[in-house]
């Protein structure tokens, strides 16, 4: 009779389900990589896209192409919907597949407390599709501006909100007003793109809350020093077609960004866990979920905590030393080598651009800041893209758009159709 040969089903090749397969890659084992879409993206640089500065295919490599030597790994296009924790089979919306062990890193979405009627109106950023949809509705409101005569309709339709005054808040806010002020200063005769309103709202007290209160000083007054209004410890109550309401008042706008809050994948759910208040599964110190040794749960989906008590943050490096750390563990237990190693994350750093030459950058003890920031910024983005190509064309990108002020990406595909309701 032929060995079994163990089978491990990864679900989600975001930046930790990739990384716990790169780690398998050498093992004796059927490993399977589901994901709903055919591409890995690059997360961290998608506001690029919302923002037109990169093309989607900059930001996002083909799965089956990223894994393509690995010959023990498959790659399959389909949508979990389900786990079956004690026939250890998964329902896909293609049928059900059986694992030997299974790696949960489904990521996280969008979360808007309990108003998700809000989404239709205030787009987060997640996928590439959330990117192209922004990029539309910012470019389109500069061109239905132009075309339109009345002046309280022009001014709403030049006022963009972003709520959410995280790192991913920051750059939004950041380069829609290099795109104002900047990129289609010259490009509009009946409308001067540059009065454009770009408001950034944060319930908390300050903004970019994870960095020192330094750093996030630096950062509120690059934000005012580029034109963008902040308006810290205001709450915002509701969203609708024509603006938001918070409990400072109301703002018409035609632009809504939703930078606010992230809730994980339901993987909870499936396997009828324990999850903290963001949906995090909350798992041992392993990562497996507590009563399955045979299932792990890792990256934003994952409630982790570090040996000092503090949670480990929903970031790309955590994501990958967690699939780095499960598809060693796994590994060892196939070779029949232990595999309850606890994970232990280090923080490397954290980084947030403000616009087309400054950042700040906490780094262990270095603190960095204004242009120097925005380089370091940029060299660590350009090394952690797949692909030379990209690296290539990104590197370039940027170095053109610095010279030249512009955006080459400014592409409004989608047919438009409707001006805005009055
Ligand atoms: C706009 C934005 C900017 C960010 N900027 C930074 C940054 O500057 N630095 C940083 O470190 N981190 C940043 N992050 C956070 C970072 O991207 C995440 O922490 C990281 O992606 C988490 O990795 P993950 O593997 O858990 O999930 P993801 O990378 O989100 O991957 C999840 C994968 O699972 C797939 N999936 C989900 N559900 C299913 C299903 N039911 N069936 C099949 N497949 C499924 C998805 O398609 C996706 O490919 C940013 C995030 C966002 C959204």
């Amino acid at each position: 009779m032929p060995e079994h040969r163990a089978r491990v089903v990864i679900v989600g090749a975001g930046f930790g389900g990739l990384q716990a397969a790169k780690a398998l890659r050498r093992v004796e084992a059927d490993v399977i990589v589901i994901d709903r879409q055919n591409h890995h993206c690059f997360q961290p640089l998608l506001y690029q896209v919302a923002t037109a500065a990169l093309s989607p295919a900059d930001v996002a490599w083909p799965i089956r192409h990223i894994l393509r030597d690995q010959a023990n790994t498959t790659v399959l296009m389909e949508t979990v919907e389900g786990v079956d924790a004690v026939a250890r089979r998964l329902r896909t919306n293609f049928g059900e597949i059986p694992y030997d062990y299974l790696v949960i890193a489904t990521g996280a979405m969008h979360s808007y407390f309990g108003h998700d009627e809000w989404s239709e109106v205030a787009p987060g950023l997640k996928r590439i599709d959330d990117a192209t949809r922004i990029r539309r509705s910012i470019l389109i409101a500069f061109e239905q501006a132009e075309a339109m005569a009345g002046l309280a309709e022009k001014c709403r339709l030049l006022t963009f909100v972003i709520v959410g005054g995280g790192a991913t808040g920051v750059e939004m806010a950041g380069a829609i007003a290099e795109i104002a002020r900047q990129t289609l200063a010259a490009d509009f005769r009946r409308i001067d793109p540059r009065t454009a309103r770009i408001i950034l709202v944060e319930a908390g007290p300050r903004l970019l809350p994870t960095f020192p209160p330094e750093l996030s000083d630096y950062a509120h007054k690059a934000l005012e020093r580029a034109g963008v209004e902040i308006q810290t410890e205001t709450r915002v109550t509701n969203c609708d077609r024509h603006g938001v309401e918070t409990d400072g008042g109301r703002i018409e706008a035609c632009t809504l960004v939703w930078a606010a809050g992230v809730i994980a994948s339901p993987a909870a759910q499936w396997l009828a866990v324990e999850a903290d208040r963001a949906g995090r599964v909350k798992v041992g110190p392993n990562l497996s979920v507590p009563g399955h040794p045979e299932i792990f749960v890792i990256g934003d989906t994952a409630m982790v905590m570090e040996s000092g008590g503090r949670l480990v943050p929903g970031i790309a490096p955590a994501a990958k030393q967690m699939g780095n750390h499960v598809g060693r563990q796994i590994a060892a237990r196939i070779a029949g080598r232990g595999g309850d190693a606890p994970f232990r994350y280090m923080h490397l750093g954290d980084l947030a651009t403000i616009g087309r030459r400054a950042a700040v950058v906490k780094f262990g003890r270095l603190q960095l800041r204004g242009f120097i920031g925005w380089v370091f910024w940029s060299v660590v983005h350009i090394y952690f893209l797949i692909g030379l190509r990209n690296r290539f064309v990104v590197a370039f990108t940027w170095a053109w758009d610095y010279l030249t002020f512009q955006r080459g990406a400014r592409l409004i595909i989608e047919p438009n159709r409707r001006p805005p309701e009055k």
